[in-house]
């Protein structure tokens, strides 16, 4: 059994990994779909895709567990959304999803989804780890070690800073 899990990933935290793991155990494969690939240099979409990529396989290296990782750049055309993804990636039997739009499309092309369980949703949540970064409080703890690595390599804190000076704000 081969499942498909997509997300923006900005960042990759100790949410997403723990649904990640859970994943993988209740299936052979798993394809980790990096959403909005295109997107970055934004206050909320501030990652790109390659470092989203280092993220996840960094935080997901001591797991060991068999894992593909899709870039899927968004399309304006939500009916063919599905059949794009599926142009992108492995075959997959299953779907996991907490995105209400992605449940429905992959629903409507018949698809078996599950909904994972919520992780401290207040706190492990993307738009929450880029406020905090932003207003200089303690985020490091809710992201694996290897993703603050990541971060610190690129001078994410720097960047996120940066964009929230209205003058890069030009998209
Ligand atoms: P996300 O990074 O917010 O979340 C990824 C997954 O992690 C989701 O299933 C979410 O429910 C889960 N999650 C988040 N926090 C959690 C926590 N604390 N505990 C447990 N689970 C947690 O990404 P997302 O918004 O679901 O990503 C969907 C992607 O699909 C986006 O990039 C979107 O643009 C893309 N998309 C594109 C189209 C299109 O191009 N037409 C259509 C639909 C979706």
């Amino acid at each position: 059994m081969r499942a498909f899990v997509v997300g923006r990933w900005q960042p990759f935290h100790n949410g997403h990994l723990t649904i990640v793991k859970e994943i993988a155990n209740e299936v052979d494969e798993l394809i980790i779909g990096i959403g909005s690939a295109q997107k970055s240099h934004t206050l909320n979409d501030p990652f790109t895709a390659g470092e989203r990529i280092m993220m996840i396989i960094k935080a997901l290296k001591k797991f060991g567990f068999p894992y593909y990782v899709i870039p899927i750049k968004d399309i304006d055309f939500n009916a063919v959304w599905v059949s794009y993804v599926e142009a992108l990636t492995p075959p997959f039997d299953v779907v996991y999803t907490g995105n209400a739009l992605v449940k429905e499309l992959f629903e409507e092309r018949n698809y078996m989804v599950k909904k994972p369980k919520l992780y401290n949703r207040k706190e492990y949540s993307g738009t929450e780890i880029r406020r905090r970064i932003l207003n200089d409080e303690e985020w490091k703890h809710l992201v694996p070690e290897e993703v603050v690595d990541v971060i610190n390599e690129i001078d994410g804190e720097n960047r996120i800073k940066r964009l929230s000076k209205t003058d890069y704000n030009i998209q």
